[in-house]
């Protein structure tokens, strides 16, 4: 997969070199590149940003650098397509569904914006020609798009064939489409058995694969209903079973 980065704070996106998805570059699985906007400015300053339009506190970022890297990057990769993806926290929230769609596409694009974002003209130009989704990480108000794209990518990358050393282990993580349909992850433990005079629950050092599972989807009600009650009220009933029910 190819993913290219447009953002004034390059630095910012060195942590893509460092644990998975570092290791993913250095495979080859992952094909990264990272564009300073600044160098698509015309003037001394280096300028990317003005006043906006109507008036009001901040400042917006131009449309003409804008366009310029992105014609850059997507000439470079032409005829292929890539879909590009707009952080902003007005945009649709960021889901493990959506990592998932990302996670088959050939080419990703990230434009983390500044200040109070992206002049619209920019989502419209290349919205017209491309598939372009606005996407939030959250609803709070982050200073820049950087982190949101660190985090996207961590994301998507994890689900890329050969990227995770077991290919089953985010079968069953929370949200998952796998075994737990949509719940969260109930808790984990390791050796040793016993820590501090907390032991390990019984049922999991029983051997036994049928109580095990039973605990874990029961763990995993319990603290779905306890933190996230939303994500019950949205599973689909065919997924549960009757033992579910009488939890
Ligand atoms: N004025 C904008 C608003 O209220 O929607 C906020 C702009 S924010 C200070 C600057 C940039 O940070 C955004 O354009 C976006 O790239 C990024 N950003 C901030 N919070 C985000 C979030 N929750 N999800 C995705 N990107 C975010």
């Amino acid at each position: 997969m190819r993913l290219d980065v447009v953002t004034i704070f390059p630095e910012y996106l060195e942590p893509l070199d460092v644990s998975l998805v570092g290791k993913a570059r250095a495979a080859g699985l992952l094909d990264v590149r990272v564009h300073d906007l600044r160098r698509f400015t015309h003037d001394r300053h280096h300028t990317v940003d003005d006043t906006p339009y109507g008036g009001g506190p901040g400042m917006v970022m131009k449309p003409e650098p804008w366009g310029e890297a992105l014609d850059t990057v997507l000439a470079s990769g032409a005829p292929a397509k890539p879909v590009i993806v707009v952080p902003t926290p007005s945009g649709r929230p960021f889901t493990q569904d959506l990592a998932q769609r990302l996670a088959g596409e050939e080419w990703l694009i990230f434009t983390p914006a500044r200040y109070e974002g992206i002049d619209r003209r920019v989502i419209e130009e290349y919205g017209a020609r491309f598939d372009v989704r606005e996407v939030s990480i959250g609803d709070y108000v982050l200073a820049g798009g950087e982190a949101p794209v660190l985090v996207m990518v961590e994301a998507v990358a994890r689900l890329l064939p050969g990227v995770l050393g077991n290919a089953d282990s985010h079968r069953d993580d929370s949200f998952a489409p796998g075994a737990m349909a949509g719940l969260l992850e109930g808790p984990v433990y390791t050796k040793p058995p016993e820590w501090r005079g907390r032991a390990v629950p019984e049922v999991l050092i029983s051997g036994h694969h049928g109580r095990i599972a039973r605990w874990r989807r029961d763990e995993a009600l319990r603290r779905t209903s306890d933190n996230r009650p939303d994500l019950i009220e949205r599973c689909d009933p065919a997924s549960l079973d009757k033992h579910d029910r009488a939890a």
